[in-house]
């Protein structure tokens, strides 16, 4: 039987300005023993200025924060920085259903790993022919395609640096370094068999915030191993290694209910105290 879930008092988002709109892995799942930690696929933001906000992927999370953003510009322009991790389709299925990219007003730069065309190319694809109604190069809304410079580079204020990952088709993490404070998110890794990543504890090094894949607990792993996910040990162990002030378990496993994910979160709590789960925004 599965354990009770705790309410969200041991969960929190300890930077106001970092929001997590979706925190599922793989598919987007509905349900009521899949409901306290919600069901969307991944997406979180940061917001940089009233008009201007940068975007962490663009899985079903990208819908419901599309439709917030849509009714506060309230018409007016509104800068978008869409930072993609990589091309699975929990990362981008939201992307047609995201309201902004039919407003005339809204500019989006979409950065990436791989190459501009490319990007473009695979953005074209996904609302192509029977897929959809619509084009994505019919959309009103003005796109600029850029792949990420390998030194990192700056949004505004907030300096972007990024690593690559352990993951089928490639993946990358992203810092965000604005102010004091500094998020890393590393949805999509898989762990090294003996030790930690080391250049993912190099771009964390003494990050407040480090996200990390937490798709399998450590006794499902072994059967997906290659697969390209992780798990919450990994992520404590890491987390450890690189100085991290809080480990924030995310990717979540479509397949566990909300009473195993809690036992989850306690279990990474007894090896690394700071450890949470974000509450996904309504
Ligand atoms: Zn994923």
């Amino acid at each position: 039987m599965d354990e009770v879930a705790s309410p969200h008092t041991e969960v929190c988002n300890d930077i106001n300005m970092l929001e997590f709109w979706g925190i599922r892995g793989t598919a987007p799942v509905s349900g009521k023993n899949k409901s306290l930690y919600g069901g969307r696929t991944i997406c979180s933001c940061l917001r940089i200025a009233p008009d201007e906000i940068i975007i962490l992927d663009a899985g079903t999370g990208i819908m419901e924060l599309g439709n917030n953003l849509s009714s506060s510009v309230n018409g007016n322009p509104l800068k978008i920085h869409l930072l993609l991790t990589h091309f699975h389709l929990d990362h981008i299925i939201g992307l047609p259903f995201f309201s902004p990219l039919y407003l005339q007003a809204t500019q989006i730069t979409f950065h990436s790993p791989i190459g501009e065309q490319e990007t473009e190319n695979i953005l074209q694809d996904l609302m192509k022919g029977r897929f959809f109604p619509l084009d994505f190069e019919e959309t009103p809304s003005t796109k600029t395609f850029k792949q990420i410079p390998k030194d990192g580079f700056m949004i505004g204020d907030a300096g972007i640096s990024w690593c690559d990952l352990q993951h089928p088709q490639g993946s990358v993490a992203y810092r965000i370094d604005q102010g004091e404070q500094s998020v890393v998110m590393a949805t999509d890794t898989e762990h090294p068999e003996t030790g930690v990543d080391e250049n993912l504890a190099r771009l964390s090094q003494d990050a407040d915030i480090l996200v990390y894949d937490a798709m399998y607990t450590p006794e499902d792993y072994p059967t997906f191993k290659g697969w390209g996910h992780s798990t919450w040990l990994a992520g404590t162990e890491l987390a450890k290694a690189a100085g991290i002030k809080s480990l924030y378990l995310s990717h979540l496993n479509p397949a566990y209910k909300d009473g195993q994910i809690t036992f989850i979160l306690k279990r990474a709590q007894q090896n690394f105290r700071s450890s949470v789960i974000p509450v996904e925004e309504e």
